[in-house]
């Protein structure tokens, strides 16, 4: 009979390495079952610098001080830092080669009789939830289409950064709104190379990859932009609020659920839980659900749900408005709402305020959704 172990982790991507290191750490005995583990990670990671704890600020190997995100004509720069991370200087901080040496890793996929080799089995398989379940049955899609490319022109302005570049593409009408999300990535030294990827934030359907492929070509040539040369290729799709799944196995990362609803990212919330998860296991805590959605970050994700419900009844006009509005609110509020560390009363203070900030249109359709939320 094979040995059973206290803890099993599936997955390594950013949740699987992330709990599997503090783990280690503590000296509990891990069984990883990771089919990629020496593969690179294929996904591109950004986050707010606020979001991410300080212990990992090295593993961002771009930053920049003053991003932006424009409506109409002109960019409008944020009084917030956002941060790119390279995801081999992440990987080792997460897991060493010392702590991945004391780990039995199987270099292959998940079955459903590994359930039964642990004690503890950790579910950070990413969205195909392979021991934990309850995914949504029609969830939204945030989908996107990226380059990392040498081109020829400036994407936004002469500027190195946008979060959400939502200007319209001259004679195109798209519904759902798609935004450039853009970053200079060559700094001085090459300064035409970029990340440039076109954004449907969220959607139901999905809007199409190749579309959003063709909205890239036509966005970056409505502005003289000519893309010289393609060194890599991302193809996004990320469902959005899924719910929180009920299994017996402890599930971790976008596993979990830990996707915000307002961004599609999770990768912070990883990084900031993994430590609280690995003691809990550590220190023979029961109910280990509890520790990963404790009850006041269960509320705060309603109130998010319901921000994206809100955002999915908008058609393209109004989406620019409202995060048009969005963004001129205090910094600390609108960072708030996209923050996975807020309570309920910080996103309500948001909401209230969007609410007021908006024009009346908008705002019939806030009471319209409140009204069904509160239903
Ligand atoms: C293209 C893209 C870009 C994103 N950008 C950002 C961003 O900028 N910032 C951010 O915070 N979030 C971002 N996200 C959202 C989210 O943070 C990522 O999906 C992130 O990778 C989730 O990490 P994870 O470790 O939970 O899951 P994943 O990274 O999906 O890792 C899952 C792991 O489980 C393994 N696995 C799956 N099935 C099995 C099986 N049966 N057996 C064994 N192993 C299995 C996979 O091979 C993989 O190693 C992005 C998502 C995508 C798709």
């Amino acid at each position: 009979m094979s040995k059973m172990h206290n803890v099993l982790v599936v997955g390594a991507g950013p949740a699987g390495y992330a709990i599997v290191g503090e783990l280690t750490k503590r000296g509990v005995d891990v069984l990883w079952i990771a089919p990629d583990v020496d593969e690179p990670w294929p996904n591109a990671y950004g986050a707010w610098l606020s979001e991410v704890p300080p212990e990992f600020h090295s593993a961002l190997a771009w930053t920049w001080a003053s991003p932006t995100v424009g409506f109409q004509n002109e960019l409008q720069v944020l009084d917030a830092t956002y941060g790119r991370f390279d995801n081999e200087l992440l990987k080792g901080l997460l897991v060493n080669t010392e702590q991945q040496a004391k780990v039995l890793i199987e270099d292959r996929r998940a079955i459903e009789s590994d359930r039964s080799r642990a004690k503890i089995v950790v579910d950070a398989s990413g969205f195909q939830r392979v021991f934990s379940g309850g995914r949504s049955p029609d969830p939204a899609f945030q989908t996107a289409y990226g380059i990392l490319a040498e081109v020829d022109g400036e994407p936004i302005d002469g500027h190195d950064m946008a979060l959400m570049d939502y200007r319209p593409i001259p004679g195109v009408e798209e519904d759902p709104a798609t935004f450039l999300y853009a970053m200079r990535l060559g700094g001085h030294e090459n300064p035409n190379l970029w990340f440039l990827e076109e954004t449907v934030l969220s959607a139901r359907p999905a809007l199409s990859i190749s579309r959003l492929e063709e909205l890239l070509y036509l966005r970056l040539e409505g502005r003289g932009v000519r893309v010289m040369q393609v060194h890599e290729v991302e193809r996004c799709v990320i469902p959005m609020g899924e719910e929180i799944p009920r299994s017996e196995a402890v599930a971790f990362g976008a596993a979990a659920g830990f996707v915000h609803p307002a961004t599609g990212y999770s990768l912070s919330r990883t990084l900031r839980s993994a430590g609280t998860l690995a003691d809990a296991i550590a220190g023979g805590v029961d109910d280990l659900s509890k520790v990963v959605w404790p009850k006041d970050m269960r509320r705060a994700r309603d109130f998010q749900n319901f921000g994206l419900d809100v955002l999915l009844g908008f058609d393209a006009a109004q989406t620019r408005r409202f995060f048009e509005s969005f963004f001129q609110l205090p910094t600390k509020k609108w960072q708030a709402y996209l923050s996975d560390q807020s309570g309920v009363s910080d996103i309500a203070a948001t909401m209230w305020s969007q609410f007021l900030k908006v024009d009346p249109s908008l705002k019939w359709k806030l009471v319209q959704a409140g009204i069904g939320f509160i239903r």
